[in-house]
């Protein structure tokens, strides 16, 4: 193979989550052949060493624009969103959480998003759907903030951004035109948060206008549902059903739906078959509060189920570093996820199948698809898991974007 044949990078000795060790020839951004390769040209090489070799990570939910901000909101929002079972999430949001908007500009919010972006890309994040908090408290300083951090980090890290009316649309006069505005200004995706209104038929009326929003201006459409510990609570199905009236089938991801872990089997099943027939993604983020999403059972059922870092230092969640592998080991433990099986639905909850759910196009090691991936430290995904370390390097279309070395020894004071 030569000339034309000529590869731009090689990665060699890549061992992938099916077990197939082979080399990874990757042309103009693409993977153009995959197995044994033979000789072949190549202006770069990686040698993988028989190391994991896997998708770059997909953040299925974000909070972007609030990334550091707990110092402002204060220890209180935090345990008032995640005390008696949730029982007060609503107002917690509402309240206590929304008081770090008043002192939203997006002077002090870019800065923030960067280091947020900057872990992103570390740690092999390479695709984020972020949530950006538009109302009449924040107006669209968050979203001016996260659209330029857009354009700053385009070719690193595609961020699909998410005009999010967080304090609700009825409860919010002025919510909706500001979203409306968002979207020119270049959001991509329209938000949403039903279960935030005061009454159901609120609810209702608040997916009946994102969704008639997003037909309109050719748009998806992301929520966060159901987020409280009521298990009453059904604004995943007012979505899925607004989802099929306005065409929107395959276009629409629900995000938390904490409540729906409370919901009997057969009203679990009900919404199973409607989220189907919907296309409708979900993204759990078990590690930001007591209650989550029956993932075994949408997982047993193929409903696109990804995971998400969905916080990082807010009011929310004080931990956090945009790693998706810690996410992942994290929701090993909160989900019961353990064995081998298990452990390779945690590699596909923030790879591939995390990428069906925000509708990307191709995210898999596979011949013709992008080629953006992940070396890792170990060869066996339980290590990796373990150690949820940044990966060695960090590909993007054929590029590496980021390398991370682990350098620690035991000091032994008289040893020789
Ligand atoms: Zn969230």
């Amino acid at each position: 193979m030569s000339g034309a044949d000529a590869m731009d990078l090689v990665v060699d000795d890549a061992r992938l989550a099916d077990g197939r060790v082979v080399s990874l020839g990757i042309r103009d951004g693409r993977y153009a052949a995959i197995g044994d390769l033979g000789p072949v040209e190549a202006a770069a090489r990686i040698d993988a060493g028989g190391r994991l070799v896997t998708e770059t990570f997909v953040n299925g939910h974000m909070h972007l624009d609030k990334v550091f901000t707990l110092p402002l909101a204060g220890d209180g929002a935090l345990a008032a969103y995640t005390g008696d079972a949730m029982g007060a999430a609503q107002r917690s949001i509402t309240e206590d959480a929304s008081a770090v908007k008043k002192h939203y500009d997006r002077a002090w919010i870019v800065p923030n998003v960067r280091r947020a972006l900057d872990q992103a890309v570390l740690n092999g994040v390479l695709h984020v759907q972020a949530f950006v908090d538009v109302d009449t408290t924040a107006g669209l300083e968050g979203m001016a903030a996260v659209l330029a951090a857009r354009e700053e980090y385009r070719g690193l890290v595609d961020l699909q951004v998410v005009a999010f009316p967080q304090d609700g649309l009825l409860r919010d006069e002025g919510a909706a035109d500001l979203c409306e505005e968002a979207l020119r200004l270049g959001a991509d995706v329209v938000g949403g948060i039903p279960w935030i209104e005061a009454t159901d038929r609120d609810a209702a009326a608040h997916v009946e206008w994102a969704c008639a929003l997003a037909a309109r201006a050719g748009k998806r459409v992301a929520m966060l549902v159901d987020d409280a510990g009521d298990p009453s609570l059904r604004t995943t199905a007012m979505l899925a059903e607004a989802m099929l009236d306005h065409g929107l089938a395959g276009r629409g991801v629900a995000c938390h739906g904490r409540a729906i872990g409370q919901y009997p089997l057969p009203t679990v099943l009900r919404l199973v078959d409607l989220a189907r027939k919907a296309g409708l993604g979900f993204v759990s983020d078990p590690h930001t509060g007591p209650l989550h999403l029956p993932v075994r059972q949408f997982l047993d059922d193929d409903l696109p189920v990804g995971l998400g870092q969905d916080d990082i230092e807010d009011a929310y969640y004080p931990f956090g570093r945009h790693n998706m592998l810690e996410v992942a080991f994290l929701a090993a433990h909160l989900l019961d996820f353990r064995n081998d099986a298990d452990q390779a639905r945690l590699l596909d909850m923030i790879t591939v199948r995390a990428g069906r759910v925000l509708g990307l196009n191709g995210h898999a090691i596979a011949e013709g698809n992008p080629a953006n991936l992940c070396v890792h430290h170990d060869d066996r995904l339980v290590d990796v898991l373990r150690e949820h370390a940044r990966p060695r390097w960090v590909v993007r279309e054929g590029v590496v974007v980021a390398e991370s070395e682990v350098t620690t020894r035991i000091v032994r004071s008289g040893a020789a």
